[in-house]
């Protein structure tokens, strides 16, 4: 039976571009266990300096051609109606990326198996345990019904925010209870005047986000405290609108037409990194997710699969004290990242009395 050097758990951005890492750039054998999911992902926009980390995985000029719209900066409405301008020109990186995440996805993915990934699609994953030679063997059932297992020396913990494998990270500690209503529509033009450009608007119960994506699309999104509405995501969703009266004009200046149901996730910060067991790692989602106000969740993905990926190579190669850094740069991130938001939200001084705001101002 071969034994991987490493196992990836997850099929996202975070558990492809640490396969492609480890074996394009580190020739590790790399499994990945993808769990085969109907969930869609969410999140679309991607900051100047996410170039740099695409570039060492995709081919630049496809990912330019086929995948992004490039954007020039941000508008922000916070704090007051009159809004400013993030302008991405006078940055060390130029324009940021307003991605068809789909298609940036299967790009990843592709590039994982051109790089040598066994990529294991899997209905589940039936047990995860450690053997007395010190090696990992990962039992798993396709969907044909049949089980079937690998081993490997190292295992990486790619699967996003939920509450997977918390036998072997550990309990996630929740920071709040942000969630996110979402939608997409099409028919949004893309010709050079239009404003392709990330909008931020406060409300009094939340804030939303909206951006032309590829393919004539617009994202539009709710983000406010699970509970606080009651109701079919459709009904919160509209009704809420109404009062963020600039993405509504957006919306409805654009002409365009809804082409799926408002979705409904979980969309807060939490974090597993005091709780890995040994010998275990986790990237992306799985090691901490923030709030999209930070807006830098796949970035984040992607450095951490090269950092991390690097960690597990330095591993194998000896290094005792390779996982543990990767964990304190995890922890030193996560700390900077906690108050960067306090002082996001705390530049928003309207509604003194919205428990969605109290609870997040410093
Ligand atoms: C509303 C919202 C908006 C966002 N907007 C942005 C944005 O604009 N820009 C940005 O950079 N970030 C944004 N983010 C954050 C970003 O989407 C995440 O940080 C990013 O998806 C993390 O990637 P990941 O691979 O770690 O996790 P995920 O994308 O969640 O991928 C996890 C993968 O693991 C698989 N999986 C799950 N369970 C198992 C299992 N048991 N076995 C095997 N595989 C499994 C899943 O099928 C999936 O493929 C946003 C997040 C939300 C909620």
């Amino acid at each position: 039976m071969v034994v991987y050097d490493v196992a990836v758990l997850g099929g996202g951005v975070a558990a492809m571009s640490t396969a492609i890492n480890a074996c394009a750039s580190l020739k590790l054998r790399t499994a990945v266990i993808q769990k085969t999911s109907k969930d869609v992902s969410v999140g679309e926009i991607l900051p100047p300096a996410a170039s740099a980390e695409i570039k060492l995985l995709l081919n630049w000029e496809q990912f330019t051609t086929k995948c992004a719209l490039r954007s020039p900066g941000a508008r922000i409405y916070w704090g007051d109606e009159n809004g400013f301008d993030v302008d991405y020109m006078f940055g060390a990186y130029g324009d940021g990326w307003n991605i068809d995440r789909t298609h940036f996805e299967a790009s990843l993915r592709a590039r994982a198996e051109a790089s040598g990934a066994d990529i294991k699609e899997v209905f589940k994953v039936q047990s995860i345990l450690k053997a007395i030679d010190g090696n990992w063997k990962i039992q798993f059932q396709r969907r044909s019904g049949k089980s079937t297992s690998l081993q490997a020396r190292t295992l990486v913990v790619a699967a996003g925010a939920r509450r997977t494998f918390s036998d072997l990270i550990g309990p996630r500690e929740k920071h709040d209870s942000l969630v996110a209503y979402y939608r997409h529509y099409s028919g949004a033009s893309t010709s050079q005047n239009e404003d392709v450009r990330l909008w931020l608007e406060s409300t009094e119960f939340g804030w939303w986000y909206s951006a032309k994506l590829p393919q004539n699309r617009l994202v539009v999104a709710f983000l406010t405290d699970a509970g606080l509405f009651k109701g079919h995501p459709e009904t919160v969703f509209e009704s809420c609108l109404t009062s963020a009266k600039l993405t509504k004009r957006r919306i409805d200046d654009a002409k365009v037409a809804k082409i799926n149901e408002t979705r409904l996730c979980v969309a807060g910060t939490s974090s597993s990194i005091s709780n890995w067991s040994h010998g275990v790692l986790a990237i992306g989602d799985s090691a901490f997710s923030t709030d999209p106000l930070r807006g830098t969740g796949i970035i984040r993905a992607m450095r951490q699969a090269r950092l991390g990926s690097a960690a597990v190579f330095e591993h194998l190669n000896g290094d005792r004290l390779a996982l543990e850094r990767y964990k304190n740069i995890l922890s030193a991130e996560f700390a900077d990242y906690q108050k960067y938001l306090a002082a996001q939200y705390s530049r928003e001084k309207r509604w003194q009395e919205s428990a969605f705001w109290k609870s997040r101002r410093i």
